[in-house]
């Protein structure tokens, strides 16, 4: 490849030449010949290509069952362009340890699962030096069904490349064989729940990546924006969705899903004017009144956004499933009266890794047909778009994916 090209073509061997002309002089005609692929975690020691793109895994990837009735295993891998080239992800792939291909994505599927830090989705190309982070969700029938480790391949293309690209195997993605926390409800027993913004997709939680202390956390990776439907199919119920009153969850009860010991308190933020994000909020008054509890095992339930005033626990104290902790509000980071809710691998929910957890028992009558019409008719007097699903029913130890109606006991 590269030598019989010409013009401002940047093949892949010119700029292997580029990049290694401080090496030594007789070094440069080999680095850049066709080569093995060559990868993270399956260099060999004939490698003498270059590999443009780099790809690390974040980990662990603990599998768990969503509502739908699969088990999931989500991780996020982070692709890195190494040259000067502009470089498009054609394939992903997701192997099993003996090579079948589980999930493949094509450039479409890609550009809708790969994101930079501004969450901006739809990312084709990555330029030089680009990061951007690809959020895979593989899916499997049975939990005997997921293998010990997940190989992960990824092609791209540049001008100058061979037709068919170029493939990185990443490091193997080692799936724990941990269990999964089993919770009961965080909300008082009602029906119309909507699971907003959850697994596995969801741009506000999934991506919400943030970079503390010198790395990228994702505390909200399995993060729930609980909003209620009234018997009408609205979120509002009154006449003025200006009103966090107005809203069919606010003032309901948030009941502690898991007992242990309350950590974290904030109260008294006032409620803020549902309809827009509020224009100016420091990090610290994100959730909102909120409450932190230590619910065992290394793990942490967050409970964010509730009424000021409404916080019925307070740090150090024991709490048992079921116990109240205080009202659905509007507070912190929040445009409309809504639940957040997660579980996290530490006490901060900034500096933390979300971890995946499942509800004990649950219904779910239908969901929202999509995250754009949600975002369409949460702030309004109209219904919402519901449509049914094949897993609609009584549900047992398993993660509401996102925007299913549940009914909690
Ligand atoms: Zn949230």
């Amino acid at each position: 490849m590269g030598a019989h090209r010409t013009g401002r073509v940047a093949s892949l061997a010119a700029i292997a030449l580029i990049m290694t002309s401080c090496a030594a002089g007789g070094q440069d005609a080999r680095v850049g010949a066709a080569g093995p692929v060559t990868g993270e975690g399956r260099s060999t020691t004939a490698a003498t290509a270059l590999a443009p793109l780099l790809v690390t895994a974040r980990e662990p990837a603990v599998p768990f069952k969503g509502s739908d009735g699969t088990f999931v295993v989500s991780y996020e891998l982070t692709l890195f362009n190494a040259t000067p080239l502009t470089l498009r992800p054609t394939t992903v792939e997701v192997l099993t340890p003996s090579g079948t291909v589980i999930d493949s994505l094509d450039e479409g599927e890609i550009a809708a699962a790969l994101a930079l830090p501004s969450r901006r989705t739809g990312v084709q190309e990555l330029t030089e030096a680009q990061t951007a982070t690809l959020y895979l969700s593989p899916e499997f029938a049975g939990r005997s069904d997921v293998p010990a480790r997940l190989d992960n391949r990824v092609t791209v293309t540049a001008p100058g490349l061979p037709p068919e690209g170029v493939t990185t195997v990443a490091a193997p993605v080692s799936v724990s064989d941990a269990t999964v926390p089993v919770l009961g409800p965080p909300l008082e027993p009602g029906t119309g729940y909507i699971a907003a913004d959850s697994c596995c997709d969801s741009i506000r939680h999934r991506r919400a990546q943030l970079p503390i202390d010198n790395r990228l956390w994702l505390a909200q990776r399995f993060a729930v924006d609980w909003e209620q439907l009234d018997d009408r199919g609205r979120t509002v119920t009154g006449d003025d969705p200006s009103v966090p009153g107005d809203y069919t969850i606010f003032g309901k009860r948030v009941v502690a899903a898991a007992g242990g010991t309350v950590i974290h308190v904030v109260d008294g933020l006032a409620e803020q004017a549902p309809g827009a994000l509020p224009a100016s909020i420091t990090l610290p008054e994100a959730d909102g009144n909120s409450v932190i509890i230590d619910i065992g095992s290394g793990l942490y339930a967050l409970y964010a956004h509730m009424q000021p005033g409404s916080i019925a626990v307070s740090v150090g104290q024991r709490v048992a499933r079921g116990d109240l902790i205080g009202l659905v509000g509007n507070t912190g980071n929040s445009s409309a009266p809504h639940l957040h809710f997660h579980v996290m691998d530490g006490p901060s929910p900034l500096t933390s890794e979300g971890v995946p957890y499942v509800i004990d028992s649950f219904e779910t009558t239908g969901q929202i047909t999509s995250t754009a019409a949600f975002d369409q008719f949460e702030n309004t007097t109209q219904p919402l778009p519901m449509q049914a699903t094949p897993s609609d029913g009584t549900h047992r130890d398993e993660l509401p994916l996102d925007l299913v109606i549940v009914t909690f006991p």
